[in-house]
């Protein structure tokens, strides 16, 4: 196993500066705010294991008035009634902003998450494209639709809702921050987004770019940091809110969800995910091995809808091992802004803990550990690392079907297409699971079966702005993400009708 050191970019003067702020104070109806009893707490740098900045913590009545603000400026600042065309300008003119300091950004990201830089920057860039995506659609919605019915005029009208409430977490904070925020906005609503404890620095920098720049008005985006038992659960509460999203781990999905069932508030859940990569005999094993390598390796396997079990056609499944375990052992771990480094830290020492840990309930459950993964040391680095692992045997076992989240796949053999499909959707979550063949023919069939949101072939993770992205049991409900649904979803209809 390879380790480096070697420094690939050293921080812009602006985020050292950044960086240097005593206190990163939470973003409430355009100005930064301390928490009303001054509570703070610290986020750290995963791949070094030191403090990166104090950040403010705030509480029910702090994130109450955050939504307050939000609430006012949807009625009064204007943002909610002003035309289409107007409003998606104003989103393209973030996009730019954030463009034009897309290194900035990255490194906050790469920094605060442990994200290897380029992985980092190529979520800048998705953050960047969902603006758009969002701009464009918004302008093509159709906003009053006429409906035909003997004897009446009737038609469908789309406003937006009001305040509505983001909670994300800290594996893409940037990401996830512009697929929530950008649909909601170019519909014309308000928002209040809760960052993770571990990653608030990218959304803050964020508030502070909109702010100099005088991008929104105030209220309309709002930030409120803190823990997720008090900040968090403040606003999943808050009956304000004319629209929820979580985006998280399916046991707090559900505290969310019930909280917002009492005040009846509609909700989406991203959550998490077990997916399969299914590999058929026909396949390249090499290049098939490659691919499944990287995507478990991926921001260190901390990815919902990654292929965390592998199901390899019995005639391959020998050759395939050694290959995996081949490419898992030359993975270059490092810290995250190194130029030679292919696999950063997890994200913080429980995120480890968990990590190591099914290892050894998986072992002690009967599966065998076929490449030994553990801990990592990367010198001078006092970060989260941990080495890939593979594990094989029954897929009845708990890191066969619990989230590990982490660079962990468990690898099964099938012997039949119909054992392969059963195989994939013996799992409580669906979120995406991936079939991989030269039969394009078997491939869409299989795809089809899964029984999860998202069927990809020859490929994992595959997400592209205008293809509807969610999950089902475990893995979510509610809608999904980056598509035309999701601004539907942030567009409240209005039947209009009067009998002729
Ligand atoms: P988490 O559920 O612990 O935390 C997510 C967010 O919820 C954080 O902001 C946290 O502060 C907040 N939170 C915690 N307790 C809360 C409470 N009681 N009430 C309200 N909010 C609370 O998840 P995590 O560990 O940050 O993220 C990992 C999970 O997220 C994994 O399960 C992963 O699969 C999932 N995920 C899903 C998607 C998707 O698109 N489906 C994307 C990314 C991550």
């Amino acid at each position: 196993m390879a380790t480096i050191t070697e420094p690939r970019t050293t921080l812009a003067a602006e985020v050292s500066a950044f960086l240097k702020k005593p206190l990163h104070k939470a973003f409430v109806g355009g100005r930064w705010v301390e928490a009303a009893d001054g509570a703070t707490f610290d986020v750290v740098d995963p791949g070094s294991g030191e403090k990166l900045a104090t950040v403010a913590s705030l509480k029910k009545n702090d994130v109450d008035k955050a939504v307050d603000a939000a609430v006012e400026a949807f009625h009064q600042s204007g943002w909610a009634k002003l035309r289409v065309n107007e409003r998606s300008a104003v989103l393209h003119r973030i996009a730019d902003a954030v463009e034009k300091r897309r290194s900035i950004f990255a490194q906050i990201e790469s920094l605060d998450c442990g994200k290897v830089y380029p992985q980092a920057e190529s979520d800048i860039q998705n953050f960047i494209d969902t603006f758009r995506y969002f701009a464009d659609l918004a302008q093509a919605v159709n906003y009053r639709n006429v409906i035909a019915v003997k004897h009446h005029e009737a038609w469908v009208a789309r406003h937006p809702w009001g305040a509505c409430g983001f909670i994300i977490p800290w594996n893409f904070p940037f990401l996830l921050a512009g697929w929530g925020l950008a649909p909601a906005l170019a519909a014309g609503n308000t928002c209040v987004l809760k960052p993770a404890e571990d990653t608030p620095l990218s959304a803050l920098y964020l508030c502070q770019m909109i702010q100099e720049l005088e991008l929104l008005p105030a209220g309309v985006l709002n930030v409120v940091t803190g823990l997720g038992e008090t900040a968090g659960a403040a606003v999943s509460q808050n009956p304000r809110f004319r629209r929820m999203s979580f985006t998280g781990s399916p046991e707090v999905g559900r505290l969310v969800a019930e909280a917002c069932g009492r005040n009846l508030i509609p909700v989406k859940c991203e959550l998490g995910g077990k997916g399969a990569a299914v590999v058929f005999n026909d396949v390249d094993v090499a290049e098939t091995a490659e691919k499944l390598v990287q995507a478990i390796t991926f921001h260190s396997g901390q990815v919902c809808c990654d292929a965390t079990r592998w199901l390899i056609h019995r005639d391959i499944y020998d050759d395939f091992v050694d290959e995996c375990i081949t490419r898992m052992k030359s993975v270059q771990i490092g810290y995250p802004l190194d130029s030679q480094t292919q696999m950063g830290p997890l994200v913080n020492e429980k995120q480890r803990s968990r990590v190591l840990g099914y290892l050894e309930k998986g072992v002690r459950d009967g599966a065998s550990l076929i490449l030994e993964g553990g801990a990592a040391k990367v010198p001078g680095k006092n970060g989260f690392y941990v080495k890939p692992a593979l594990l094989a045997g029954s897929l009845n076992n708990v890191a066969a079907r619990e989230e590990i989240f982490g660079p962990v796949a468990y690898l099964a053999p099938f012997n039949s297409e119909e054992e392969g499909i059963r195989m994939a959707n013996d799992t409580d979550y669906g979120l995406g699971n991936s079939v991989w063949s030269g039969d394009l023919a078997r491939c869409a069939r299989v795809a089809e079966s899964f029984q999860s949101g998202n069927g990809w072939i020859n490929a994992h993770n595959v997400i592209v702005h205008g293809v509807p992205y969610g999950g089902i049991g475990k893995s979510g409900m509610g809608g999904g993400v980056v598509s035309p649904d999701t601004l539907n979803d942030y567009l409240r209809p209005i039947s209009v009708v009067r009998p002729l």
